[in-house]
């Protein structure tokens, strides 16, 4: 093989990646710039400024025992982030990097496909191999040095030849168009890592700050039944495709006979599991929330468990998000726990059984248990609810969603839907026992929702600020069971608010009313039941 020099090599691995793994972002510049007139000229500029800007990144990195092991493992992880951006149109920020290295194996094989294969072959494995191989003649250190200093100076001055030539274009390019940027590859993971590595490590151990220590129960001293809460933490499950909310296909048809209460304007604070999971639960509200506040903060369950309550978490979905951290834990996603595990996915409904051993040994506490549901984790929806609830059909049987018409992935999605209708139900017939020996009660809230195809768009992970409602408005249902808990909550009132814009900030001081916990942190403007409600 011939060699190249150092400054040649970079230059050809920036002009590969360029050219072979943004497709994702040309397909958006196009959009948005139609190739006619001097769009055309604009969109190729742009290739040359993506080309330069990183060919200028990798020199800045680039050293006799650096270049190679850099550019291999960038040209692999590139060929991956290409291969998501393409078939689900999501964007690698820094919430989608701390969810993939929270993913688990399970969930990694519902994302693996042949195409996958074929991206991290030619894409990854080859080019990296052809690095790995090729001879690189280098010079002296001054010469080196020398070449370094006039590759990054020519890239910049292109660059901005180049800007200052399409002026107009690049304004709007930059400031309305701004999440283009998103789609770029590698610019936009690498930076992406560093954000996500900036947010997360600390330079000490974490100190969780404690919160809520006054937290007592101020029960009425007419009342002597405990409280008996289940909440479930939905998965992916959007607002708009519950029949609740007015969706064409009838996707709840047991929990329309309960007399529940269906919240229709409910928006999550963030757009992953990862966020909405631990915001949630915490103080903090969608403004104020981040990962390292989250973590270093105790939350709801630490407040109620400080007040006397028994908590249990379980888990069919990864994991708590840190939520339940300092208490009880089970795993709900192994057989050895869940005792309905089919070919490897374990239902939802298994993590009701034997709850009644750990609600009769518990009899005199209140209790909250959080239940974590697989719900509906995409892509592969159609693996989500047991055959007997496939009604919409034909469903989607692949996790390559671009093979399958939009019909036949709403339907693989709606089945999923169906089958959470039929668990909340099971939810509220395993508490209907208990009304009177306990004040029960069942929440209901999805992390976030869902696209299923709308603009190009699937899954979700999209930043807040611009991911369509399919994925912010969620799920979110309540029940009230017992004769006490009915003294204390006025369920017919609390029916007015059922339109009312709600957010995910209002879980905490909810949670603190429904178990009458009192604490200088509860906000009544942050009470979903404040209005409805007799006790103060
Ligand atoms: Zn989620």
């Amino acid at each position: 093989m011939r060699s190249l020099s150092q400054g040649k090599l970079v230059l050809l691995v920036a002009l590969f990646l360029v050219i072979f793994d943004n497709m994702s972002f040309f397909t958006n510049v196009i959009k948005v710039y139609p190739l006619i007139g001097n769009n055309l000229y604009f969109v190729i500029s742009l290739g040359f400024v993506l080309l330069m800007f990183t060919n200028l990144l990798l020199t800045l990195v680039s050293s006799k025992y650096t270049t190679k092991p850099l550019l291999i493992i960038i040209v692999l992880i590139s060929a991956f982030t290409n291969y998501f951006m393409n078939t689900y149109s999501v964007v690698i920020d820094d919430s989608m990097i701390q969810n993939s290295l929270q993913t688990n194996l399970n969930e990694s094989l519902d994302l693996f496909s042949l195409k996958l294969l074929g991206y991290a072959f030619f894409l990854g494995i080859v080019p990296a191999y052809f690095i790995y191989k090729i001879p690189i003649k280098y010079k002296s250190f001054k010469q080196e040095l020398y070449g370094k200093l006039k590759s990054i100076i020519l890239s910049f001055v292109i660059i901005v030849i180049l800007l200052l030539s399409f002026s107009k274009y690049y304004t709007s390019f930059f400031r309305e168009h701004k999440t283009l940027r998103y789609h770029t590859n590698p610019t936009y993971w690498i930076y992406s890592v560093g954000k996500y590595i900036n947010m997360t490590f600390n330079s000490g151990p974490i100190v969780v700050e404690s919160i809520g220590d006054d937290a007592q129960i101020t029960e009425p001293l007419h009342e002597e039944q405990k409280e008996l809460v289940i909440m479930v933490v939905g998965e992916a499950a959007r607002a708009d495709r519950f029949s609740l909310n007015g969706y064409e296909k009838e996707t709840n048809p047991l929990l329309k006979k309960e007399d529940i209460i269906n919240f229709s304007n409910v928006s999550s604070c963030g757009t992953s599991t990862a966020v909405s999971v631990p915001c949630m639960f915490s103080i903090f509200g969608k403004d104020d929330y981040d990962y390292k506040k989250g973590i270093g903060t105790q939350n709801i369950l630490d407040v109620i468990s400080k007040s006397g309550v028994e908590i249990l978490w379980r888990d069919n979905n990864s994991d708590s998000k840190g939520v339940a951290l300092r208490v009880p834990f089970e795993d709900y996603r192994t057989s050895k726990n869940n005792t309905i595990c089919v070919d490897g996915e374990c239902r939802d409904i298994g993590m009701l059984v034997g709850l009644d051993k750990f609600i009769e040994k518990n009899k005199n506490k209140d209790i909250l248990i959080v239940l974590h549901q697989m719900g509906n984790h995409g892509p592969a929806y159609y693996k989500r609810y047991p055959i007997e609830f496939e009604k919409f059909i034909p469903t989607c049987k692949t996790n390559q969603l671009e093979q399958c018409t939009k019909e036949e992935l709403s339907n693989a999605y709606d089945n999923a839907i169906l089958y959470t209708d039929y668990f909340l139900s099971q939810v509220i017939n395993f508490l209907k026992p208990y009304e009177n020996t306990h004040e029960t009660a069942m929440i209901y809230m999805s992390d976030h929702g869902e696209s299923l195809g709308e603009n190009g768009l699937y899954l979700h992970g999209m930043p807040y600020f611009m991911a369509p409602e399919a994925q912010t408005k969620v799920g979110a249902i309540m029940w009230f069971g017992g004769d006490e808990m009915k003294e204390d909550i006025d369920v017919e009132k609390l029916k007015a608010y059922k339109e009312k814009a709600f957010s995910q900030d209002y879980l905490f001081h909810t949670l603190l009313k429904i178990f009458e916990v009192d604490t200088k942190l509860y906000d009544k403007k942050l009470d979903i039941l404040y209005d409805a409600t007799s006790v103060e």
